[in-house]
């Protein structure tokens, strides 16, 4: 193979491998791009979900405590409490426990555990769950934050979940509140039957009272996805419906190391693992036991089994091959196009018969070596040359001969010249050799070297064919132009002819 060709292999491939890098940063960010779209709308589902199963929630809350805030004698009776003296207090408080207790029933029927009544400034009155406890007040007291202030925010182990206050009014009055709350298990199993994916539920640390973890009851395991995130111990233990247990274990193994730094941004995201073959999606929700305040005790996690996920990769893969197709395929024309100009070039510029170049060619190249020999002074010369008495030869042998002579005297030139000099047909008979780093005298040397290897050589049939030559070595001062030195040399070949042929002569 050639230098060139190797070297055009290079750039083809130099090409090539720099395109396709392009278009592999190109796609790349592009599926980026089209997965952190797709992982946007799985948050705003599963916030929707969220929100919905929610809001079910809210109004069935809303709907019990209207009916309490509706009924004069509960109001009365609540009102009385608050300012009679302590033994009337047990005797009201047991009296607003029955005539509270067909509420909580059916409030229990809808899996609100909790009921809770107490005054504005945060102590408790009654607990329809935990009749004898009361008197304790909701507001913690080490808490410098505002928001806490108004709404008991601390869990332990009757209240996880979302917490609902209803403000009872008297005589224009706000009176007392209800808080009811929903436990995240609870709106798990909910989400589980509505919606499509298997969800859990992790609790930061910091929001699990002490007393809650030290007991060793186990309510609240730590949780394999990250050590400052516990699970509800009754909640993980539930068999699940799409998901198993199992493969949730293998995706949080995986996605452990991945989440770790998200996790502490407190912001919605997802992730995609692959676990035995399968891809799965797995969508973190920032929850609020509040339901507008922004204070972040844990995440609410779904995991589906998702295939679109797949597509993201597969799709990648199609445009990189079809994007290769279309680069090999452009190149490729490129680089036809460019052989063929080539060829084009050389086929204007040789001549067909001997493989020289032509009189186009001629002009061209003697051109370059004009300015070289002005710029650095250097010799240039010239020999033209015409072969004697060709017509005969043609009109004795036939005109196959004859080109089958010019053929041969082509290379025979081809054979005695040195790396620099370039032969030209120069029309009919007449071959120029031009002699860049050469002077009148080896000029003319070569000349008579050309001449005796012509006239040696046996040609088929004819035998013997002899040359008559010129040569002129280029003067700036004499030569204006180029075909001034050609002139020159051609009277020279001239002269050869008329001293009888076969012979050399140097111009004047
Ligand atoms: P002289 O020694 O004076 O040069 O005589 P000559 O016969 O060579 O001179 P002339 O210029 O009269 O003849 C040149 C001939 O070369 C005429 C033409 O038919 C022939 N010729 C020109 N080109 C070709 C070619 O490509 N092939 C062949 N076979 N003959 C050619
Ligand atoms: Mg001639
Ligand atoms: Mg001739």
């Amino acid at each position: 193979m050639s230098k060139k060709n190797i070297l055009k292999i290079f750039i083809f491939f130099s090409i090539y491998s720099i395109f396709n890098l392009i278009l592999f940063f190109y796609f790349q960010q592009d599926k980026e791009n089209r997965i952190e779209l797709y992982f946007q709308q799985k948050v705003d589902k599963l916030f929707s979900e969220y929100r919905a199963t929610q809001n079910g929630f809210k109004m069935l809350s809303n709907f019990v405590c209207d009916n309490i805030n509706n009924r004069e004698d509960i109001l009365q009776l609540i009102y009385k409490l608050k300012t009679s003296d302590n033994r009337t207090k047990n005797i009201l408080r047991k009296k607003l426990f029955k005539k509270l207790k067909k509420y909580y029933t059916l409030l229990k029927k809808y899996r609100f555990y909790y009921l809770t009544l107490y005054y504005p400034n945060g102590k408790v009155f009654l607990r329809m769950h935990q009749p004898y406890k009361y008197g304790d007040s909701l507001y913690t007291k080490n808490s410098s934050l505002d928001f806490i202030k108004n709404t008991p925010f601390l869990i332990n182990e009757i209240e996880t979940g979302i917490i609902y206050n209803y403000q009872l009014f008297y005589k224009g009055k706000l009176l007392a509140l209800i808080k009811t709350s929903i436990s995240y298990d609870v709106l798990k199993q909910e989400l589980t039957k509505l919606f499509n994916s298997d969800y859990e539920y992790i609790l930061k640390r910091e929001f699990i009272s002490k007393s809650t973890l030290r007991t060793g009851h186990k309510l609240f395991i730590q949780s394999d996805i990250n050590e400052k995130f516990f699970y509800e111990e009754t909640s993980i233990k539930r068999d699940r419906s799409r998901v198993t247990n199992q493969t949730i274990n293998k995706i949080n193994l995986v996605i452990k190391d991945r989440i770790k730094d998200k996790l502490s941004l407190e912001k919605n995201f997802a992730e995609a693992v692959k676990i035995d073959e399968k891809y799965y999606v797995v969508t973190f929700l920032t929850i609020s036991p509040f339901q507008k305040k922004n204070y972040n005790i844990g995440y609410l996690i779904s995991y589906e089994q998702d295939n679109t996920y797949e597509i993201f990769d597969s799709v990648f893969w199609h445009n990189i091959i079809l994007g290769n197709i279309i680069i090999i395929l452009i190149l490729i024309f490129i680089f036809y196009v460019l052989q063929m100009n080539e060829k084009l070039k050389l086929i204007a510029s040789t001549d067909k018969l001997t493989g020289l170049f032509n009189r186009n060619k001629f002009y061209e190249i003697i051109s370059n070596e004009i300015e070289r020999v002005k710029r650095y002074k250097r010799p240039l010369s010239l020999i033209i040359f015409d072969i004697d008495h060709f017509k005969k030869i043609n009109d004795t042998f036939g005109h196959n001969i004859g080109d089958y002579v010019l053929k041969t005297i082509a290379e025979i030139i081809k054979k005695n010249i040195r790396i620099n000099d370039t032969p030209f047909r120069w029309g009919g008979e007449e071959f120029i050799v031009l002699t860049p780093e050469t002077d009148i005298n080896g000029a003319t040397t070569f000349a008579e070297k050309l001449r005796e290897a012509v006239e040696n050589y046996k040609f088929d049939k004819v035998v013997k064919v002899t040359i008559s030559l010129g040569v002129a070595e280029y003067d700036p001062k004499r030569d204006k132009d180029i075909d001034s030195l050609i002139n020159r040399a051609d009277e020279a070949l001239y002269k050869s002819k008329e001293l009888g042929r076969n012979r050399v002569t140097i111009a004047d």
